[in-house]
């Protein structure tokens, strides 16, 4: 499919990028009827294996199909662990990885309702006329009312990294049967060798074999990929796991900034992925039908870049930037205390962390929460955490 570009035709919108932001904009732009053309590489489906919540993964469905009921967007797993010295922990709320495919294809159906795809690299987007004017890397060119800027994030400084492998072998005593394991601090540590924080991530899928990550939650500079793959082979080669397939490698940047220029940054692009856990795939998917209902009701550009990342919405990533530059100062055995207690909080509490779209109020009470939960030397590591954080950076 592809749009037919005569030089005069204005689109409502031209979205930049198909990943989960961009296609999520471009296919409620055409449920709703808008003239909309979505410009990417390509229209493979996702390579990652994307986790949420499932509570989220209802929130998504409901945003994507209008109803809570439907295809099955996700596989559920209907109790999340976490691993810390202190034990383990049934957190009390279900997980979910995002069927990629289905998904993929539901917003590529209701895109191909009424919109239009293009393949190409988008280079500039600049004013144009009461509108902007997107350039292609061929030199096409297209006109539109809002272009959504979808291309992904920049680089940062500090990134979540993770070395994942899919094995074969019984996993139950790192995965209990039926669960996914959100973090696990404990299975990675090696007595008297200190190392880069990592823990455990895993879930069955569902060709029978199950994903295990070695993962770096946040450093600066980032964990080399080696170093996360030997711990995690160590691990499997101790358990007698086996690889079944191909190894995923992760590298989300945390604190790029949003992209400049004339188009509404949506998603990664943004810098809506969560500063402390990389997530952003299910508020990607529910703000789809948000930028295009403010669209349809005559919104310009910069009240759909206020709907998308207004001002409480950077309090609070700022607050959540603080957090991140807490744990980078933490060492294992910090990290496993503080994360032994952040879990220990009122469920309402700490899930109000790990969403971009909570209020800073509710973030501000979590951190000053764990805050008086730890021990004191726990306590003393936060508050010395906290100093380095407010102190400014030197430039190298
Ligand atoms: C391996 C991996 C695993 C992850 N797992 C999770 C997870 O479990 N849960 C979660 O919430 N988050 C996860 N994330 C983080 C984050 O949510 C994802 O990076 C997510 O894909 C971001 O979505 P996005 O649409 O904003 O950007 P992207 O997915 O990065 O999409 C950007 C798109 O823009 C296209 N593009 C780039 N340049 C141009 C251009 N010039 N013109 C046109 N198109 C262009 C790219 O081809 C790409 O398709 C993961 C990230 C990685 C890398």
């Amino acid at each position: 499919m592809t749009a037919t570009t005569s030089p005069r035709q204005r689109w409502d919108v031209v979205v930049a990028g198909a990943g989960p932001a961009g296609l999520a904009v471009a296919a409620a732009c055409a449920t709703r009827g808008l003239r909309v053309v979505l410009v990417a590489p390509h229209l493979r489906p996702w390579q990652q294996t994307y986790g949420l919540w499932a509570d989220e993964l209802d929130a998504v469905t409901t945003a994507l199909l209008g109803r809570a009921a439907g295809p099955a967007l996700g596989h559920r797993y209907p109790a999340t662990v976490v691993r810390s010295a202190a034990g383990r922990r049934d957190l009390g709320r279900g997980y979910a990885r995002l069927h990629n495919d289905v998904v993929h294809g539901l917003l590529l159906d209701q895109l191909s309702g009424g919109g239009r795809t293009v393949t190409g690299s988008v280079t500039g987007v600049r004013p144009d006329a009461g509108g902007q004017r997107v350039t292609l890397a061929d030199g096409t060119t297209l006109t539109a009312g809002l272009v959504v800027d979808a291309r992904g994030g920049g680089p940062g400084s500090a990134q979540q990294r993770a070395w994942g492998e899919r094995v074969t072998g019984d996993v139950t005593d790192l995965v209990p049967a039926g669960s996914a394991l959100l973090m696990d601090w404990v299975a990675l540590r090696e007595p008297g060798t200190p190392q880069a924080p990592a823990f455990l991530y895993g879930m069955g899928l569902d060709d029978g074999t199950t994903l295990l990550e070695a993962t770096s939650l946040a450093a600066r500079p980032p964990v080399p990929l080696p170093q996360l793959r030997d711990r995690l082979h160590r691990l499997m080669h101790e358990a007698g796991l086996r690889t079944a397939a191909e190894p995923e490698r992760v590298a989300i940047p945390l604190d790029a900034s949003a992209r400049r220029g004339a188009g509404v940054p949506v998603g990664a692009a943004a810098g809506l992925v969560h500063p402390a856990t990389g997530y952003s795939v299910a508020a990607s998917l529910r703000t789809g039908g948000a930028v295009a209902d403010a669209v349809l009701a005559g919104a310009d550009a910069a009240a759909v870049r206020a709907l998308v990342r207004g001002a409480r919405r950077r309090a609070t990533l700022g607050l959540l930037g603080l957090g991140r530059e807490v744990l980078l100062g933490l060492d294992e055995e910090q990290t496993d205390a503080f994360f032994g207690t952040f879990f220990t909080l009122p469920g309402p509490a700490w899930a109000a962390y790990l969403d971009t779209g909570s209020p800073p109020s509710a973030v501000a009470a979590t951190m000053l929460r764990v805050a008086r939960a730890l021990p004191p030397a726990g306590r003393r590591s936060l508050a010395a955490g906290v100093a380095r954080a407010v102190r400014p950076r030197a430039r190298t």
